[in-house]
């Protein structure tokens, strides 16, 4: 009986080491691809080693001059506002204008973010103009609308981006913002524009929290030949100001693009840190321009951040982003007028050169349509 315990105990022994064997190595082919052994169908005599040669760095970019971009993206423009622009010229070519057509305009106007006091303005001067030269053509209408347009998005201020330093030194750029906004595409789309006007550029990565942003940022750069300046993950923000500052200056680079930190935690803490990277850049060479950037999809939001930044730093230009995606383009007067601040660059598009100078009348234009 023992014999027979003994011998069955052997019998599952050995099975148990031919399904363990099994598993153990035919399984693990599984799945893996099996390729027939290739053989060489000649004998063929060992290559010589080739030297391995650089990978060839892509041709530089040419970027477009910034000059007659708003012509070229109004359309863009005009598809995103047209409503506004048909919708009042439809409600002042009407025979009469009583009370509630004015209220229709009024409305539309404060829809697409023009806001109250420069609405009520626009209204008022409108209805005295029209009043008195009657608003039967709609060419007139239109003429009158225009002109009081333009007349809110205010030609006479100076919209000239302060990229050039004086005494030699670079101009200094800080570009400022809530994260999301388009900062650090801006800061690459401006390299673009100077690159366009054969301008030396550096650009300063002083976003170090943000290892993608600073990436990002380099990459763009690469692309027209502009080298950024970084520093540690999570260091300093002005020192990299000031290293890129100090390397302009002895590089006799034109322009320095310094893109700051945009996390908009506590104003106390923002101010600390635009503040100390405003002073410490200066140490080396005065600051140029100071551009806030403002998503001009987020309407009011936008604007609350915007006066934020303002107590903080002395902005001297907005750049409105995302002027492509929404049909608010009077934030363009709403934001001049809160900040005191011209606009002076448009973005609309996500394509490299999708960024545009601000000019009023074109803006007026692509508003109202053709
Ligand atoms: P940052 O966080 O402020 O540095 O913002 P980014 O530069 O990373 O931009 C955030 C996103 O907004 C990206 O997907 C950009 O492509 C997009 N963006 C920036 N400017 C524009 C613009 O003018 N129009 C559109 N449609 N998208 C834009």
């Amino acid at each position: 009986m023992s014999d027979l315990v003994i011998y069955i105990v052997i019998a599952v022994a050995v099975v148990a080491l031919a399904v363990a064997g099994w598993f153990g190595l035919v399984a693990p082919r599984r799945g893996k691809q099996v390729t027939a052994p290739t053989e060489p169908s000649t004998v063929e005599a060992p290559e010589a080693p080739v030297e391995e040669a650089a990978p060839e760095a892509p041709p530089l970019e040419r970027p477009e001059p910034p000059a007659g971009r708003l012509e070229r993206l109004r359309a863009r423009l005009a598809r995103s506002q047209s409503s506004l622009g048909r919708g009042l010229l439809t409600v002042l070519s009407r025979d009469r204008l009583d009370e509630s057509t004015w209220e229709e305009i009024e409305d539309a106007l404060l829809t697409a973010d023009v806001g109250v006091a420069p609405t009520q303005e626009l209204v008022e001067r409108l209805r005295s103009r029209l009043r008195v030269e009657g608003a039967a053509d709609p060419a007139a209408a239109r003429a009158a609308l225009q002109e009081e347009l333009v007349g809110l998005v205010d030609p006479s201020m100076d919209r000239t981006l302060g990229v050039d330093g004086a005494d030699g030194q670079p101009g200094v750029v800080l570009v400022v913002g809530v994260n999301g906004t388009g900062k650090t595409t801006l800061v690459a789309r401006i390299a673009r524009m100077l690159v366009a006007e054969d301008k030396s550029v550096l650009l300063a990565a002083a976003d170090t929290f943000r290892a993608a942003a600073v990436e990002q940022l380099a990459t763009w750069g690469e692309r027209v030949g502009v080298e950024t300046v970084r520093g540690p993950e999570g260091g300093d923000p002005a020192s990299v100001g000031f290293d890129a500052v100090k390397r302009g200056i002895d590089e006799h680079v034109d322009t320095v693009l310094v893109d700051t930190a945009g996390r908009l935690h506590t104003k106390a803490g923002l101010m600390d840190e635009l503040g100390k990277v405003k002073r410490v850049v200066e140490k080396q060479a005065p600051i140029t321009e100071v551009l806030l950037v403002i998503d001009a999809t987020t309407g009011q939001n936008g604007l609350t951040q915007a006066r934020v930044f303002a107590e903080v730093v002395d902005v001297t230009g907005i750049a409105l982003t995302k002027l492509d995606g929404t049909a608010k383009g009077g934030i363009v007067i709403q934001v001049q007028r809160e900040l005191g601040v011209p606009v002076k660059l448009v973005g609309l598009g996500e394509g490299a050169d999708d960024l545009a100078p601000f000019e009023p009348e074109v803006f007026v234009d692509a508003l109202l349509g053709d």
